[in-house]
């Protein structure tokens, strides 16, 4: 069997002309373990009430009574940190407490206010509930807005009919940001997108990307009272979803993963469009719908 010759990096097709800037060297410097933005509360027992509490954000019930959801991993908590999402709780495994982003978390997280707890891989995987947690997991404030917040609205929303699948509404919200589009509304009664799964799959989005949740009665009222323009889409629809001239501002409804976009949404909406459908599925999922249409929506706003 030939191999393939060795690829040249120099002749790559996805590196732009010219090379970035070499990242910056890191601090080797060691920490002193008196030094008062490192130094944290450690805790290795599972029944330590802190941790308790941190645990039982998993419960939906618990999330809607406390305002709190957890999310793991540097990067989604640096994400929120630095779009000032308020934090109630950081919590990091000894063995990363040198690490300089850790240490900026940490002190970021005490100079907001933050409990900074110092735990043990054991109490990490307890807090996660899995195996191979993640190093650094925080406890965050909800922020859900109103649609009555939204007077000026401008640029591409996606509203999202009783949407079920917490990956879904994460891929979605991950979508929405990737293509700068504006936000995400919520109608009637959807999946909880402060569940672990929906953040996990945001990917940080959570942080960038409003989050509105309405009933259709009072989205149909802002609607009409604000002028926007609202396509839905629909295994129905007989538009094109490439002929459409789309506007700069506009509402993008999405049906639910089951049932489709319902008689009641489909009144509201100005036209329906269909993706064509070339072989035997159904339907696309709900968050690949998603990203065609925003891809095709955005088409001229966005560049490489
Ligand atoms: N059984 C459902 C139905 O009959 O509509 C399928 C729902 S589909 C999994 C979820 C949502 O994705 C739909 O409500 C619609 O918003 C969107 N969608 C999926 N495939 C589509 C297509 N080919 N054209 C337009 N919208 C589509």
């Amino acid at each position: 069997m030939t191999r393939p010759p060795p690829r040249d990096a120099s002749r790559d097709l996805y590196r732009r002309p010219k090379s970035r800037p070499a990242a910056p060297p890191q601090s080797t410097a060691k920490p002193t373990p008196a030094d008062p933005d490192t130094a944290a509360k450690v805790v290795t027992s599972l029944a330590n009430p802190v941790v308790k509490e941190l645990r039982a954000l998993h419960l939906k019930k618990e999330r809607a009574e406390s305002g709190l959801f957890l999310a793991e991993g540097l990067k989604l908590v640096t994400d929120a940190l630095e779009e000032s999402w308020p934090i109630r709780t950081l919590v990091h495994a000894s063995r990363v407490k040198d690490q300089p982003l850790v240490k900026r978390a940490v002190a970021t997280a005490r100079a907001r206010g933050a409990l900074v707890l110092e735990v043990s891989d054991e109490v990490l995987t307890k807090i996660c509930r899995r195996d191979n947690p993640q190093m650094v997991v925080a406890a965050f404030e909800q922020r859900l807005r109103r649609l009555a917040d939204l007077t000026t609205p401008t640029g591409v929303w996606v509203a999202l009919e009783g949407i079920k699948d917490p990956g879904n509404l994460g891929t979605v919200v991950r979508t929405v940001d990737s293509v700068g589009a504006s936000g995400v509304i919520l109608l009637g009664d959807v999946t909880d997108p402060f569940a672990l799964e929906a953040v996990r799959a945001t990917m940080g989005s959570l942080f960038h990307v409003p989050l509105i949740a309405a009933t259709l009665d009072e989205f149909a009222a802002w609607k009409r009272a604000r002028g926007i323009p609202v396509w839905g889409t629909h295994l129905r629809g007989a538009v094109d979803y490439r002929s459409v001239d789309w506007p700069e501002t506009c509402v993008l409804m999405m049906g639910n993963e089951q049932s489709g976009l319902s008689d009641a949404h489909v009144e509201v909406c100005d036209g329906i469009v269909k993706i064509p459908m070339a072989g035997k599925a159904d339907s696309l999922n709900l968050a690949v719908a998603t990203a065609v249409m925003l891809y095709e929506i955005r088409r001229a706003r966005l560049t490489v």
